[in-house]
């Protein structure tokens, strides 16, 4: 196991863009030992004027909806346009149980060799459809490193979506012509997230029912109320394979960025967003404290029993959990 750096050295190391140094702050932040976690919270705060300035962007989907094959074309369309693209992605092993994304020669593999991209899989295992606690300090970390355009993948698994959500400016579902929206396990609601469907596939004997979709999902979205930010969830065709649509599909976001920069949404989204980690984040470590605590888990032992038989009340239990917080 290599040695931790001091924050200094992972500091310097982030900012000035040394892909090495970055994937172990991230592993630092994503660490869940005592020791690490100061360390990690001063980096994170020291970095924090050199992040924010990047556009976020969440990419959701059925699994063979073709995600990574987007990620892969959409990431080197980018690049060629000469912007700094980072993807914090699932790694399938956390679904597959079998090797890591590295492992993965097939995923994104050109993206994935390409100097200029850093692609970042979720550790197996604690993630939620690809999220880790830890992937909104990921992607503060890569945005310090320069990373003007982060891309976060996660796998429809229902809460996965509302938690990327709540971590980028812009949210794409993925979907597919003629495979029914139930099949897709496309929710209503995961439909009123979204600021762009893109119909992937939308090539070879696919494109006519794919102009079909389109026309379909564009009455349906018809019927939601309007979104807070005044956008109009947009529905585009590509093809991932054949590169196709990722033109458009970045000019919208464009668009997006410019719209929401006018009317205020943007910086509305993001200050609300920083509430809604801090939330997050106490409650996640108020969770651990409770888990860490002796005595507390003593107490949980004695009486849970009693909650479960229904002889103790459980606001009664929880009352004296927070007792034994509040005296050390
Ligand atoms: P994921 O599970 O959502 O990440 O999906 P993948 O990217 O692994 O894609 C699943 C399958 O669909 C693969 O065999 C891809 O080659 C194929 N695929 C992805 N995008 C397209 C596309 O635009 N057109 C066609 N024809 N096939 C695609």
């Amino acid at each position: 196991m290599k040695q931790r750096l001091s924050v200094e050295e992972y500091e310097a190391g982030v900012l000035s863009g040394n892909r090495s140094i970055l994937a172990r702050a991230i592993t630092l932040v994503e660490s869940t030992r005592a020791e690490d976690r100061d360390l990690a919270a001063n980096l994170v705060q020291n970095l924090l004027p050199h992040t924010g300035r990047s556009t976020r962007i969440g990419i959701t989907g059925v699994p063979g909806v073709g995600k990574s094959t987007f990620i892969e074309s959409f990431g080197m369309y980018l690049l060629e346009q000469g912007k700094k693209v980072a993807v914090l992605a699932i790694d399938p092993s956390s679904q597959r149980g079998k090797g890591s994304i590295l492992g993965d020669k097939t995923r994104m593999e050109t993206l994935a060799g390409d100097k200029r991209a850093f692609i970042r899989p979720s550790p197996s295992g604690r993630s939620l459809g690809g999220v880790s606690a830890k992937t909104r300090e990921a992607m503060l970390l890569c945005e310090a490193a320069g990373f003007d355009t982060i891309l976060i993948e996660t796998v429809g698994v229902g809460q996965s979506e509302t938690a990327v959500r709540g971590m980028v400016d812009f949210f794409l579902l993925l979907m597919l012509a003629g495979a029914g929206d139930e099949l897709q396990g496309i929710k209503k609601g995961i439909m009123e997230m979204a600021d762009a469907l893109l119909i992937n596939k939308a090539d070879g004997d696919n494109l006519r029912a794919s102009k079909q979709a389109r026309q379909h999902y564009l009455q349906a979205l018809h019927l939601f109320p309007p979104n807070e930010n005044g956008w109009y969830p947009k529905v585009e065709l590509v093809s991932s394979t054949e590169k196709s649509g990722l033109k458009a599909c970045w000019e919208m976001i464009e668009k997006y960025v410019d719209h929401t920069n006018r009317n205020g949404f943007w910086e509305k989204n993001r200050s609300e967003q920083r509430i809604q980690w801090l939330e997050e984040n106490i409650h996640s470590l108020l969770g651990d404290l409770i888990q860490s605590n002796l005595k507390i888990q003593n107490l949980l032992k004695i009486h849970r029993e009693g909650v479960k038989s229904g002889s103790i009340s459980p606001l009664w239990l929880a009352q004296e959990v927070i007792k034994l917080i509040q005296t050390p």
